[in-house]
């Protein structure tokens, strides 16, 4: 431990005792205003989640416990559960790979029956998900929630199999992808001189700050070398004068860019890499495309719900989510095409809410939406959007960001500046956010 995060550890008590008086990470991790029922409403409704990772372990959890006399089958073959927002610690050289890793089976409730097997495709029509090994699932209400899919191919030359080779880092590659990130960011230090690019894609992302993240704590490691100077470093983006969706925490980042002589590039997309000859292809606007030369790469894939959603055709067929995401009312969760499905996680075509903090908002809404198309009732619990990830900014401090639909801010504690970086809120990432992430899986809160 260094000096920095003694100190932090210090003054970690009566922090916690703040954060655990507003409800356990506040409105990160507070429930919304719905009204669950006393007693388990009785059903034998056939319910199916598909995917074992947040959301649909928490959805398992809180399905059980409050509906009785029915089946509810998980659908998923991931044996591990991987504890994501962790992979930017990992990435940055403070965690252990290892520290993310639980199973999945110690999440799952008594009481619902898990497949362990992933789908490869829905047929909505029929009620029936279709398994891996050619057998099919029926189901009255079905949960999806398959997470993202990491579309690596859709960068010419870039393959998962290059990230810590040739000074190709990724912190969205798994918990082992985040350690070779780390370690290739530690031999582009090591080099005391070279060029760094941080990249972000087009698409729709979980976690949205998380290649701003790579950023600035890639920063602090080269600032520690003492020869930042040394370094050029370069962040590339495919929109206008936008790094994040948020125009406040935009605006900071951009700020705080500049300041750290991080040269911006607009309007440019990641569209080819040649690792072994450690160059870069970036296509503007016009279809033009700029080669560049680096020593390390922070790459940021594409992503889209996974194929078997895609395929299912229950994903949007117009507008900013079309082909990729799943077609949900962006407040109730339920599918806009069929009553009987509801999604949540990052597989949802809404216009935020691809965090874990997101989940534990969603969760409640989709279960008492559940329960109220089982009693024939309106479907009245709301997702506002909320999202929310600690915004680190170096090693050691944070803002953090809250906010839903529409950009409105939604900070959760009247004691933390939503728009001030400060060490409080990287305590919480550090320290905090996981063991009530883990309670947003029971189901708990
Ligand atoms: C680098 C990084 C940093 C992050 N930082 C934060 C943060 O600071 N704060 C925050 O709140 N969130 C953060 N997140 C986001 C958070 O981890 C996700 O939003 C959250 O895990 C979403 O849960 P999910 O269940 O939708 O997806 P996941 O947890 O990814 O689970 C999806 C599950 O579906 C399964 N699946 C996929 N395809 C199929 C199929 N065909 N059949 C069956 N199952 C399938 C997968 O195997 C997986 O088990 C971060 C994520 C990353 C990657």
């Amino acid at each position: 431990m260094n000096k920095t995060f003694e100190h932090v550890a210090d003054t970690i008590n009566p922090l916690r005792r703040k954060l655990l008086k507003y409800s356990l990470l506040g409105g990160a991790l507070a429930a919304p205003g719905v009204n669950l029922m006393a007693k388990p409403l009785a059903t034998t409704a056939n319910i199916v989640i598909v995917g074992v990772g947040a959301a649909g372990t928490a959805m398992a959890n809180r399905l059980r416990q409050q509906l009785a006399g029915n089946k509810i089958t998980l659908v998923g073959a991931r044996q591990q559960h991987l504890y994501q927002p962790g992979y930017t610690m990992i990435a940055s050289g403070l965690w252990r790979a290892d520290s993310v890793v639980t199973t999945t089976k110690e999440w799952l409730p008594k009481g619902v029956d898990w497949v362990e097997q992933d789908i490869s495709g829905i047929a909505p029509d029929a009620q029936q998900v279709l398994l891996a090994d050619g057998s099919k699932l029926a189901y009255d209400i079905l949960v999806i929630a398959t997470g993202c899919q990491l579309n690596f191919h859709l960068i010419e030359g870039m393959d998962e199999q290059l990230i810590g080779q040739n000074g190709v880092g990724c912190v969205y590659a798994g918990q082992d992808g985040a350690l070779k990130t780390s370690q290739a960011i530690d031999a582009f230090a090591a080099k005391g001189e070279g060029k760094g690019i941080f990249t972000l894609t087009h698409t729709f992302l979980k976690c949205a700050g998380a290649p701003i993240k790579m950023t600035f704590t890639s920063l602090s490691r080269l600032e520690n070398t003492g020869r930042r100077q040394h370094f050029d470093i370069s962040f590339t983006t495919p929109f206008e004068n936008r790094l994040f969706t948020v125009p406040v925490y935009n605006e900071f980042v951009l700020k705080r860019f500049a300041e750290q002589d991080v040269a911006v590039k607009f309007q440019h997309k990641l569209t080819g890499i040649d690792a072994a000859k450690r160059q870069a292809y970036f296509t503007d606007l016009s279809g033009t495309v700029r080669r560049e030369d680096y020593d390390f790469i922070h790459v940021v894939p594409p992503m889209s719900a996974p194929d078997a959603i895609r395929q299912s055709g229950l994903v949007w067929t117009e507008g900013p989510f079309a082909n990729d995401w799943l077609e949900v009312d962006q407040y109730t969760m339920q599918h806009r095409r069929y009553a009987n499905i509801f999604g949540i996680g990052d597989v949802v075509g809404t216009p935020l809410g691809k965090t874990a903090a997101s989940v534990k908002m969603q969760a409640p809404v989709v279960e008492q939406n559940i329960l109220s198309y089982l009693s024939g009732a309106e479907l009245t619990a709301q997702y506002n959007g909320y999202t929310s990830c600690p915004l680190i900014t170096a090693i050691g401090k944070a803002v953090l960001a809250e906010f839903g639909y529409g950009n409105k801010l939604l900070p959760s504690f009247g004691f933390i500046d939503p728009t001030e970086e400060s060490w409080a809120v990287w305590v919480m990432k550090e320290k905090m956010l996981q063991p009530a992430y883990y309670a947003v899986l029971k189901g708990q809160v």
